[in-house]
């Protein structure tokens, strides 16, 4: 079976059973779009606002504080873009070790004439005694994210909102801190009320859900969005709703265990193996998704994934989300202080729960074998 080799569940997830069954049946059973007048319009309202509910319900915030949209990608853009309303530009601080869907912004929002900072994570991490001293009166906008792609670190996201709340008391102006939440959703135990942020994305792929649909939390339940288009999802993202993924993507949030014990268990013997055999390990060792262990090799990254995809593995050269070109994620180790020769032959594993224990443990000895024979 072919997800017993497949460990780039950073990259995307196989859709769960379940989802698919939630998906076929709300495809078969719901034919109407929600906006319509009709039965049958009504019908799909009124399970979209169940799944809505549902979801809400486990995220433990507020129905109408949650957006359905295409994925991750377009629920940044709709807080990103927001920014170009404003009267004058300001300010914005990301971190260096933001995904591309937050990270490319930087180049729109400069070309428009915003200032944008970014924040180095040394050892993985963004410090929020540099955040503290990069806020200014003009900061309007803080995304910094809860667990990184690449290496699995999980920000101080506390801390790092706590600073913004006092600089924005000590400015008297509101600042919107965002969080990309992508690798966090169904993985680690977070709060976004407890948090106190102002918005956050998911993604349905990445927890065995279906492509092409995401979520946005907002605090406020609104925002300022360039286009309202239909109006559906109360103006904050236009365009009729995808309701059978919609359905997938609630099943499969509702069905991540809180139990993370079998991830845990795959996550340590594979990080010891490698251990054991000289392999260095890019993931800290503390504050840590049990999903994404980075190694590195001193093979370029490219070499090493090449060979192990001859051999049937699936794993990705640095943060390949959208592809495993040459150079993927080395900017972002580098950012996170490791050598330039580091972050070539960096490697991502990552795991989801249908992986199996001895299937990784065996990638990890393909991997120390390549690697002795060279
Ligand atoms: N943010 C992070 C951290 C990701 O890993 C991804 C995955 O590609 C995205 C954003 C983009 O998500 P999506 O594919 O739903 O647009």
């Amino acid at each position: 079976m072919l997800s017993e080799f497949y460990f780039d569940n950073a990259a995307t997830t196989i859709i769960s059973p379940e989802a698919l069954k939630s998906y076929s049946e709300c495809a078969l059973e719901y034919m109407g779009n929600p906006s319509a007048n009709h039965r049958e319009g009504q019908r799909a309202h009124e399970k979209l606002e169940e799944e809505r509910r549902l979801f809400a319900s486990k995220l433990k915030i507020k129905p109408e504080q949650l957006f359905f949209t295409s994925g991750a990608t377009e629920s940044i853009q709709i807080v990103l873009s927001s920014l170009l309303w404003a009267k004058s530009p300001g300010e914005v601080i990301i971190s260096k070790i933001e995904h591309e869907a937050v990270s490319s912004w930087s180049g729109i929002l400069k070309e428009k004439g915003w200032v944008v900072k970014t924040l180095k994570a040394k050892g993985g991490f963004v410090s929020p005694e540099e955040l503290e001293e990069s806020i200014t009166e003009k900061t309007r906008l803080v995304a910094i994210m809860m667990v990184n792609n690449v290496t699995g670190a999980i920000q101080d996201i506390d801390t790092l909102v706590k600073v913004t709340r006092r600089k924005e008391k000590e400015f008297g102006r509101k600042i919107f801190f965002f969080s990309d939440c992508v690798q966090a959703l169904g993985k680690i135990p977070f709060s976004l009320t407890s948090l106190d942020i102002d918005g956050a994305c998911f993604s349905s792929h990445k927890i065995a859900g279906a492509r092409g649909i995401g979520a946005l939390f907002l605090k406020k339940g609104e925002i300022q969005t360039l286009a309202k288009a239909g109006g559906q999802e109360k103006g904050v993202r236009g365009g009729t709703e995808n309701l059978p993924s919609i359905a997938a993507f609630t099943s499969a949030y509702l069905s991540c265990p809180e139990d993370m014990s079998d991830i845990e268990e795959i996550y340590n013997e594979t990080r010891k193996i490698f251990q054991e055999n000289g392999i260095k390990i890019l993931s800290p060792e503390t504050n840590t998704s049990p999903f994404i262990l980075s190694i590195t090799t001193p093979l370029p990254s490219e070499v090493l994934t090449r060979m192990l995809i001859d051999k049937g593995w699936c794993v990705s050269s640095g943060s390949a989300c959208s592809n495993n070109a040459k150079g993927k994620g080395e900017g972002i180790l580098q950012a996170m202080g490791f050598s330039a020769k580091d972050s070539r032959g960096a490697i991502r594993i990552s795991f989801f729960h249908y992986s199996s224990l001895s299937r990784a443990k065996e990638l990890a000895e393909e991997i120390i074998k390549i690697v002795r024979e060279f």
